[in-house]
C-alpha cells in the first residue's frame, strides 16, 4: 500500500466574551513543529492569565525543540505538561497572589501521520472525520466523572452548580498526569481544541454541522466564536483548528 502522506494546515481564534472582564484562555501553535495548545486559565486578578500564558509558552517551547531528543511522541508531551506544571505552581509559591492559580490544558502534537492528544481539566478535543464529530478527550470534571460513572444525567450535569468544579489542573500540585490519545491522521480529518467558553454556549451537533461547512479555517475559527458570543458568551471562547490535508 502507498504510504499516505499528510500534511497540516492551521487557524485560531480567541474571544473575551460578553461577560468577563478579561481573557484568561490562551493558545499556540506551531504548524512546522506539530504542535498546538489551548489553555484556560483559573485564579484571582491576573493570575488566571498568567497560569494559562506560561503553560501555552512552556510546552511550546518544550515540544518545539524536541526534535533533538528523538522522545517518542507521549514521553515528550507528558514531560512538557510536568515542566508547565512546575513553572506555574513554583511561580505560585514565590507570589502569593498567585496562590491557587491555574489552567485546563488540551494539546496535539503531530508527526507524519501520528496524532497525540493531550489533556488536563475541561478542554477538549474533537476530531471531524468524514462528517461525524467525534470527542477526543474525557473532561477531568467533577459533573463529568458523575455522568461517567451513571451518577447523573448529560443534563444534569448542564445545569449542575457544581458544572465548573474542575478535578485535574496545570499547576495547583506538585505533580500532574495528562490523559494521553494517540490517533492516526487521515486526509481532511478536523480537528478541533476548544475551551469550554464554546461547548457550553453551542451543542456538540451545532459545532459538528459548522465544521462540515467547506470554509477556510480561519473563517470557521471566527465563525464558531461569533456563534458562542451570540448564544450568551458567558465565558472566554478560544478555539484551534488542526486540518490534515492530503
Ligand atoms: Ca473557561
Amino acid at each position: 500500500m502507498a504510504t499516505v502522506l499528510v500534511h497540516f494546515a492551521a487557524a485560531a481564534a480567541t474571544d473575551r466574551g460578553r461577560k468577563r472582564p478579561s481573557n484568561e484562555d490562551a493558545f499556540g501553535f506551531s504548524v512546522e513543529h506539530g504542535v498546538y495548545v489551548v489553555c484556560d486559565g483559573m485564579g484571582g486578578a491576573a493570575a488566571g492569565e498568567i497560569a494559562s500564558s506560561l503553560a501555552v509558552d512552556e510546552v511550546l517551547q518544550r515540544l518545539e525543540s524536541r526534535a533533538a531528543s528523538q522522545a517518542p511522541l507521549a514521553q515528550a508531551a507528558e514531560q512538557a505538561v510536568n515542566a508547565a506544571n512546575a513553572a506555574i505552581y513554583s511561580r505560585a509559591e514565590r507570589n502569593y497572589q498567585l496562590n491557587g492559580m491555574g489552567t485546563t490544558l488540551v494539546g496535539l502534537l503531530v508527526e507524519e501521520r501520528r496524532v497525540l492528544v493531550f489533556n488536563v481539566g475541561d478542554s477538549r478535543c474533537y476530531r471531524l472525520r468524514k462528517n461525524r464529530m467525534e470527542q477526543i478527550t474525557l473532561d477531568h470534571s467533577l459533573v463529568e466523572e458523575q455522568v461517567r460513572m451513571g451518577r447523573m444525567t448529560r443534563a444534569e450535569a448542564l445545569r449542575s452548580p457544581m458544572r465548573n468544579v474542575i478535578t485535574r489542573a496545570l499547576g495547583t500540585q506538585c505533580c500532574v498526569t495528562p490523559d494521553l490519545f494517540e490517533l492516526e491522521a487521515d486526509p481532511g480529518d478536523l480537528f478541533l481544541l476548544c475551551s469550554d467558553g464554546l461547548t457550553r454556549e453551542l451543542a456538540d451537533p451545532l459545532i459538528e454541522s459548522m465544521l462540515m461547512l467547506e470554509l477556510p479555517l480561519d473563517d470557521l475559527c471566527s465563525r464558531l466564536v461569533q456563534a458562542a458570543k451570540k448564544a450568551g458568551g458567558h465565558d472566554n471562547i478560544t478555539c484551534v483548528l488542526v486540518r490534515a490535508e492530503g
